[in-house]
């Protein structure tokens, strides 16, 4: 039986622009072929098969054709396809093609509507495509760049005289030839235009200036393609609903994020939320440790140190019941939030995750016998501290953090980020381990054990989060941003 296929729109470039239906196709998908033009992120740890048939003005392209093959041979394969395209399918997408290439092989097949880049990167610009009393109705227009190349021939007439907005998909090479056609043909110089590059990602940029001085300013300014072009009244509103960089205050900064690929997705989807263009350089990965969690009951207090020995221990401890007899101690709001995730509430939570604070909270407890779930690699100040108290310890090593080699790509990519944020010590030793210098960006530590392996290496943390959570992380970056 032959697969559906899913002619999915992934929006501008903002991936929270995705819809709902996309996010859950491309969960279910076995075969995701997908353009370059895709939202940073929206690829990452999916089940699926990712094939890149990107296209992008003048680079390299899988010819239509291929794509096609490809569409029908997946599918014919019994395999569930999403082809998933920037912006929405149906719009200067090829979309349609590929809807009549599908139908003619027989093969099913739904379309999942996305923001379009004219509707998107407008709106992200302050611009509203149409506005009472200045714009009753918008056209979306399109046309090959090179005059000489065969496609769409414009009707420069009769898009001059349209009673509205003109939004041209076209690259900034084609500004010079669309402001002088369409004033040729009678549009006001003095009309209100803008540019808007990159639509909707951190980096977005805007220019706004009148349809006689685009061209120029665009060039000024050094845009580049992915750009949107709006000519009409309604351009000028850029200048007074600009929201943008208010609601962002990390736009235009570029941060990298060294956690774990599994764990990295919510530190960067909220970096990206608040407009950074994100830099994902995984230098760590998690190793589970094989274990026999030992019978709780001779135990009057459990530690979890670290999310990830919270989520361990959960996994392993496999009837709940018997978590009931210790005392629960978390390190911290973070790890407290992980054993919550799994219907634990601890009993002890210090504010600042930190093994010191952790000891302190303990102070009036009384212990006998104590087991620490924890990394294989963690330091030893909490058990010693116990001990020190009289407690009997046991330590329970349920994963270890391993270096992840980073490519030349993504070593470079750090090095030339505005930040680079660490959310524990073992990133800081294997992101140089890896090859990152570090010496460019401005280094934020998640907390003091962080700053200590920083400075270790001759590198000074330039932010530490106050609250030792990816959160409070996420907070010291945007303080320092705003200086
Ligand atoms: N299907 C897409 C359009 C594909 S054509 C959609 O509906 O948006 C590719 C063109 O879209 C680019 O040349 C550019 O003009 C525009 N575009 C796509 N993403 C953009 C973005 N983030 N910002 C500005 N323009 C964008």
């Amino acid at each position: 039986m032959s697969g559906r296929v899913y002619l999915v729109g992934a929006g501008p470039g903002d991936p929270g622009l995705l819809t709902v239906r996309a996010r859950e196709l491309l969960a279910q998908a076995d075969v995701v072929l997908a353009d370059r033009l895709v939202p940073p992120g929206v690829l990452d740890g999916l089940r699926a098969e990712v094939v890149d048939v990107g296209k992008i003005g003048g680079g390299e392209q899988v010819p239509q054709e291929e794509t096609n093959r490809l569409l029908v041979e997946h599918a014919r394969a019994g395999r569930t396809v999403v082809r998933l395209k920037g912006g929405d399918p149906f719009v200067f997408g090829r979309g349609g093609e590929e809807a009549q290439v599908l139908r003619r092989a027989g093969i099913p097949f739904e379309v999942v509507p996305g923001v379009t880049a004219g509707v998107g990167a407008a709106a992200y610009a302050g611009i509203p495509v149409t506005h009472r009393g200045l714009a009753p109705a918008v056209a979306f227009v399109t046309g090959h760049e090179d005059p000489g190349k065969p496609g769409a021939q414009l009707d420069w007439d009769a898009l001059a005289a349209f009673p509205g907005t003109l939004v041209f998909y076209m690259g900034v090479r084609a500004l010079p030839r669309i402001a002088a056609r369409l004033t040729a043909a009678g549009r006001p110089g003095s009309e209100p235009a803008a540019v808007v590059e990159r639509g909707t990602l951190g980096d977005q940029r805007v220019v706004v200036s009148t349809l006689g001085r685009i061209a120029d300013a665009a060039a000024k300014a050094g845009l580049r393609p992915p750009s949107i072009t709006v000519v009409g009244p309604v351009a000028a509103l850029a200048r007074e609903l600009a929201w943008l960089g208010e609601a962002r205050p990390l736009s235009g900064l570029t941060v990298a994020v060294t956690r774990a690929r599994a764990q990295a997705s919510a530190l960067a989807g909220r970096l990206r939320a608040l407009g950074a263009t994100v830099v994902e350089a995984p230098a760590i990965a998690i190793e589970p440790l094989p274990v026999e969690v030992p019978d709780l009951r001779g135990y009057d207090l459990l530690c979890v140190t670290s999310p990830n020995g919270a989520a361990r221990l959960l996994e392993e401890v496999r009837d709940a019941r018997a978590l009931a007899g210790p005392a629960i101690a978390a390190i911290g709001p973070g790890t407290a939030r992980a054993l919550r995730e799994g219907g634990i509430v601890a009993d002890v939570v210090p504010e600042r995750a930190v093994a010191e604070a952790l000891v302190d909270a303990l102070r009036d407890m009384p212990v006998t016998r104590a087991l620490i779930a924890r990394a294989a690699e963690a330091r030893d100040g909490l058990p010693d501290a116990l001990r020190a108290r009289g407690a009997s310890v046991d330590v329970l090593a349920l994963y270890r953090t391993v270096a992840a080699p980073l490519d030349d790509a993504a070593r470079s990519a750090v090095d030339r980020a505005d930040y680079v944020t660490f959310t524990s010590a073992s990133a800081v030793r294997n992101a140089l381990e890896a090859g990152a210098t570090l010496r460019g960006p401005r280094l934020v530590s998640i907390g003091p054990v962080t700053s200590a392996m920083l400075r270790e290496h001759g590198l000074e943390p330039h932010v530490e989060a106050s609250e030792h959570t990816p959160d409070g992380l996420v907070d010291a970056l945007v303080a320092d941003a705003a200086r």
